[in-house]
């Protein structure tokens, strides 16, 4: 080992030099939350329960976004609709609590595929981190749309969107072996 090996210095110019490198590359990183990535059309983010045309809600507890979610996120309570309350909830059933718990929620948008009723759906909007576990459980005060600031869903509801979901729809549902063909053939 030479003199300069042992003083490590041929180490620290191949160090000097990958740390100046880096130094006049783009940054990887932002500074949020001043700054803000452009999102994609499909980006998954904090859910939204959908109010129908005259804010009635359109969730009828039917529980299925609870089944398909595979992170076990989801949880409800049924109940029925009174005489009078015609204006609030737009069937017959409707869900006196719903909770989705953002610590569990893989933001896989199952729940939405999964909802007849278009009653609930993924938005671009960011989910706060916090420190209390217990506030990660966001109810429906969190989760249903306010009647006077409606959430635009219309991107999701797109063709693109539709054709991107039942094009992933169809990639979930094939076999471990056609997954092997379609990609033997897509190298081809
Ligand atoms: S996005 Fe996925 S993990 Fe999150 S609540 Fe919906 S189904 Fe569950
Ligand atoms: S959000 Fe949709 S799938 Fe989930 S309980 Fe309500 S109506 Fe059913």
């Amino acid at each position: 080992m030479s003199f300069a090996e042992k003083l490590y210095l041929p180490a620290i110019t191949q160090g000097m030099t990958i740390t100046l490198k880096h130094f006049f590359k783009k940054s990887a990183t932002i500074k949020y939350p001043e700054q803000k990535r452009e999102l994609a059309k499909i980006y998954r983010g904090q859910h939204v329960l959908k109010r129908d045309e005259i804010g009635a809600e359109r969730c009828t507890a039917c529980g299925l976004c609870a089944v398909a979610c595979p992170a076990e996120a989801i949880t409800m309570d049924a109940a029925e609709r009174k005489k009078g309350e015609e204006r609030l909830y737009r069937e017959e059933k409707y869900a006196a609590t719903y909770e989705i718990n953002m610590l569990r929620c893989i933001f896989c948008g199952l729940c939405e595929e999964a909802c007849p009723k278009e009653a609930i759906f993924l938005t671009d909007r960011i989910v706060p981190v916090d420190t209390d576990r217990k506030r990660m459980v966001y109810g429906k005060d969190k989760l249903v749309e306010p009647i006077d600031d409606r959430v635009d869903v219309s991107q999701r509801q797109s063709l693109e969107m539709e054709l991107f979901k039942q094009n992933k729809f169809h990639y979930h549902n094939q076999t471990a072996d056609d997954k092997l063909i379609n990609k033997k053939n897509e190298n081809h």
